[in-house]
C-alpha cells in the first residue's frame, strides 16, 4: 500500500497481511465495550447477540476492551465486563484484548498517515462547529502546525476527499487532548485482529461513515457490519453505562439465574417466547435448529 509514493513500514504491512489472512480463515467477530461502567441489560443484550452470530457461524469472538479514554474509564469496568459476561456464559477466544496496550501500533498507524500527507491539524472549537453536522473543511487548506497554539493543540484529521461516497467529512483521527480516536483505533483493531463481521448496538450506525472513510484512506475493505436496535427503558430512553441503567445486580439479588436473564434477553429479541429460560448454549442450539432469524426488538 503506497498513499503518494510512501511505503507503509513493514511492521504495519505484516499487522495488516496477519489480519487479512485470519479474516480470510472464516467467520471472525468481537464485543467492544467501554469500561466506562457497569454493564446495562442493553449492553448485555448486543452481547449476545453478537456471540449468537459468532457461534452460530461456527466463528471466533473475540472480547475487545475499549479503555483509549482513560478519563471514561471507571474503576472495576473492566472486571466486572468480563464477570458478566462469564456469569451469562458467553465466552471469548483468547485473553481480552486492552486497546490501551496497543497505543504505539496506533500512533504509529498516525505518524504514517502524518507523513504521507493525509493528515492536517485542525485548531476549530466543538463550539465553532456546532452547526455544521459535516466538518467544512476549515482547517484543511491551513498551515501545518501540529504543536502548541494558545496553549492548545490540534486535532488531526484525515482528509477526506470531497467525493468521498460516504459523507463523513474530515474524520478526527487523534482528538485535541492527545487521545487517539475511536475512529481510528477501532478500524485498525478490525484490520489487525481480522475482524470479519461486527455485531453492535444501533447507536454506532451513526459512526459508520467516518468508519469507511478510514477503511478507504487504509486501502483496506471493511468487515460487515450489522447494528441490532437498543433496548430502551420503559419511558423509551436509551440506556447508558454512566447513568448506571440496571445492569445484572439487582436481578441476581432478587434471585434469577443465568438461563432466567438470558430467557429474559432472547425474548426481548424476540428470539424466544416471553417467560423462556435457557441458558445461551441452549439458545445458541435451539437457533441452530432454525432456519432463519431476526435480530430485533
Ligand atoms: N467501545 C464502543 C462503545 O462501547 C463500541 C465499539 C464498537 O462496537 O464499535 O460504544
Amino acid at each position: 500500500m503506497h498513499r503518494q509514493g510512501l511505503e507503509l513500514p513493514d511492521h504495519l504491512r505484516r499487522l495488516l497481511d496477519q489480519g487479512n489472512a485470519l479474516r480470510s480463515g472464516g467467520y471472525r467477530g468481537r464485543f467492544a465495550p467501554s469500561p466506562t461502567g457497569v454493564m446495562h441489560l442493553g449492553n448485555l443484550r448486543t452481547a449476545l447477540a453478537s456471540w449468537l452470530e459468532a457461534r452460530r457461524n461456527g466463528g471466533v469472538w473475540l472480547l475487545r476492551i475499549d479503555d483509549l479514554d482513560t478519563p471514561r474509564n471507571s474503576p472495576g469496568a473492566k472486571a466486572s465486563i468480563q464477570r458478566d459476561l462469564q456469569w451469562l456464559g458467553l465466552d471469548w477466544d483468547g485473553p481480552a484484548i486492552f486497546q490501551s496496550h496497543y497505543r504505539g501500533r496506533y500512533y504509529a498507524w498516525l505518524s504514517w498517515l502524518r507523513r504521507a500527507g493525509a493528515l492536517f491539524p485542525c485548531r476549530c472549537s466543538r463550539r465553532m462547529l456546532l452547526d455544521h453536522p459535516i466538518y467544512p473543511g476549515t482547517c484543511r487548506m491551513g498551515q501545518k502546525r501540529w504543536g502548541w497554539q494558545d496553549k492548545r493543540l490540534p486535532s488531526w484529521r484525515l482528509r477526506v476527499p470531497d467525493d468521498d461516497p460516504h459523507g463523513s467529512g474530515d474524520v478526527v483521527l487523534r482528538r485535541a487532548d492527545g487521545f487517539v480516536a475511536y475512529q481510528l483505533a477501532t478500524v485498525i483493531d478490525e484490520l489487525c485482529f481480522g475482524i470479519s463481521d461486527v455485531v453492535r448496538g444501533e447507536d454506532l450506525r451513526a459512526s459508520l461513515p467516518a468508519q469507511f472513510s478510514v477503511y478507504a484512506a487504509l486501502v483496506q475493505q471493511p468487515p460487515r457490519f450489522l447494528h441490532v436496535p437498543l433496548l430502551r427503558d420503559q419511558h423509551g430512553q436509551k440506556l447508558s453505562k454512566r447513568k448506571a441503567s440496571a445492569g445484572l445486580a439487582p436481578l441476581q439479588d432478587a434471585g434469577l439465574d443465568a438461563a432466567a436473564v438470558t430467557g429474559q434477553l432472547a425474548a426481548s429479541l424476540s428470539l424466544v417466547a416471553p417467560g423462556a429460560r435457557l441458558t445461551a448454549r441452549e439458545l445458541l442450539q435451539d437457533l441452530t435448529h432454525r432456519s432463519t432469524y431476526v435480530l430485533d426488538s
